[in-house]
């Protein structure tokens, strides 16, 4: 591990002052449960931390009619086990505890989650194999190697990997937008915006700057929220990545028919991917097994499956299918 200058931060305008004057490189450390991982691993090799963790002003949760707001600090278990959003937003919550371990989400917050960087095992098993994300222009030895867990949606010849996280993928489904602040002000986008394809750039995997950090995460209040699921589909039932997953809210119309409909998937792309489509082919039906079949067919049309990848499509097709079914059973509660 390389030596590194530590200073923790009280307020989020000391922070910002912090940012101001810090050497290139200076990374936030929040919970730290990814930063240190990547730093005794030298892939990250930052000069200067400035640690937010304790940022009382950051770790709230707030449950409004109009919206939800979770500062950036707020703990994973905390928004997940918070009652308004495991009754209201079961999707939400569930997103949050099929991450990790409960060690883990104890720490982490939901601001350092959304940043989280690939679990892809040439980037982060050293210099042996070629990488573009950890040295840009030396290659991508997933694209023709071991590509079982890599992405099937998205990507470019220079990168594959999956993004890793599980509450993008609900934050995305409900249209959530980040509060983002640095020394030249505060700024909003939409999660959607947040995280960038590779390109030929996969080094940068999002769209903020060195010196910006997320203050807040808001959700638009939608009926859609009670009838929603996440379901993740992985190697082993606890702490481990999805190999495709799908977080799902319905409504439906008096007649019984798909009025509202949100579809994210995760394990399967390169970023969060929200699969509009097939929102859109279920609208106007009835939520038969024909039809979500359909829906996840339509989800998983553009796949591009690799050498050993192919495998998930199919499951990812029936994560989807399986999602919006119990998504319809809480709608009509
Ligand atoms: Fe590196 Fe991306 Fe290729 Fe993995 S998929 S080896 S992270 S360039």
């Amino acid at each position: 591990m390389h030596a590194f200058t530590y200073t923790a931060t009280k307020t989020l305008a000391a922070t910002l002052d912090a940012l101001r004057t810090a050497r290139p490189g200076t990374k936030i450390l929040a919970g730290g449960t990814t930063l240190y991982d990547l730093m005794k691993l030298d892939i990250e090799t930052p000069p200067a931390v400035i640690d937010v963790h304790r940022l009382a002003e950051l770790n709230t949760i707030e449950v409004g009619e109009d919206e939800l707001v979770f500062g950036s600090g707020a703990r994973m278990a905390d928004v997940a086990d918070h009652p308004a959003i495991r009754t209201d937003y079961p999707g939400l919550s569930e997103s949050l505890w099929r991450a990790a371990s409960q060690q883990l989400r104890t720490m982490a917050t939901v601001g350092g989650n959304l940043l989280q960087r690939t679990r892809c095992a040439y980037f982060r098993n050293g210099s042996e194999f070629p990488c573009n994300k950890r040295e840009p222009g030396s290659g991508c030895a997933a694209i023709g190697g071991h590509d079982r867990g890599h992405a099937l949606l998205g990507g470019s010849g220079s990168c594959v990997a999956t993004y890793a996280g599980d509450f993008a993928i609900a934050l995305i489904a409900f249209d959530a937008v980040v509060d983002v602040a640095g020394p030249r002000g505060e700024r909003s986008l939409p999660l959607a915006e947040l995280h960038v394809e590779p390109g030929d750039d996969p080094a940068r995997e999002h769209v903020l700057e060195p010196d910006e950090l997320i203050v807040r995460i808001r959700v638009p209040a939608t009926p859609a929220g009670r009838g929603s699921t996440y379901l993740k589909i992985r190697d082993r039932e606890s702490y481990a990545f999805a190999l495709a997953s799908a977080a799902v809210g319905l409504t439906f119309d008096a007649d019984g028919f798909v009025d509202e409909c949100r579809i994210g998937l995760g394990g399967v792309a390169t970023r969060p991917w929200r699969a509009t489509e097939a929102e859109q082919a279920l609208l106007g039906r009835r939520l038969t097994p024909e039809a979500t079949r359909h829906a996840g067919e339509v989800a998983f049309a553009g796949a591009r499956p690799g050498a050993a990848n192919g495998f998930r499509v199919e499951l990812g097709i029936r994560t989807v299918a399986d999602a919006l079914r119990t998504a319809g059973e809480r709608a009509v509660r």
